[in-house]
């Protein structure tokens, strides 16, 4: 070991982070050695046990606090209760919320399917989801998921199951990246591609 220990330890852990490598980990761990602004001591506080202080929202299952039955956005009485957006991933909350551009409720699916990676629908967020398309206040559900294979089977799965149900079901209009993620579009794409909506053919 060239490091002393406490040191190595660092940058083994940051090297464990996506997208960083030897490198750029060693570059952290000594950045925040030479820091004299307590950094590091704020990261550790931010670190220590925060995913016990977080929890999933009992109606869309986007992140909230622990303790709390809701999120924000649930628990907010003027949000658009009509609209359900349906997200693989609390990330894409995050991106759709920062376009300003959409004021109904989310559903997080926390995945998509994937039969090579063995992800059926009973592994998604989806039965919770039938069960709010039975609420007759919901008028359109919009089908975001990424505009991948995955996504795209996983629309096409949901817009089969909810086609018996008296509400639109749409999908984010074309012009989002093939294969790409929503968490990667631009702010003016995503919401070109909320505009355009289109009602799912099945
Ligand atoms: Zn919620």
């Amino acid at each position: 070991m060239i490091l002393p220990e406490p040191l190595q330890n660092l940058v083994n852990a940051f090297e464990r982070l996506p997208g960083i490598g030897p490198k750029s980990a060693s570059r952290l761990a000594f950045y925040l050695l030479r820091d004299s602004s307590n950094l590091g001591q704020d990261l550790s506080d931010a670190l220590d046990g925060f995913k016990e202080k977080l929890a999933f929202c009992q109606e869309c299952f986007n992140i909230t606090v622990a303790g709390r039955e809701f999120c924000e956005i649930c628990a907010d009485s003027r949000r658009d209760a009509s609209l359900i957006c349906v997200v693989e991933d609390a990330l894409d909350v995050l991106s759709l919320e920062r376009t300003g551009g959409y004021q109904g409720k989310y559903h997080v699916l926390h995945g998509a399917l994937s039969p090579i990676e063995g992800v059926g629908p009973d592994d998604l967020k989806i039965h919770s989801l039938l069960e709010r398309a039975k609420n007759s206040d919901i008028k359109e559900i919009i089908l975001a998921t990424n505009p991948s294979m995955e996504g795209d089977a996983t629309a096409l799965y949901l817009s089969q199951r909810l086609g018996g149900f008296d509400l639109r079901v749409t999908r984010l209009a074309r012009g989002l990246p093939v294969g790409g993620d929503l968490e990667y579009a631009d702010q003016n794409t995503l919401l070109r591609a909320l505009s355009g909506r289109q009602d799912m053919d099945f």
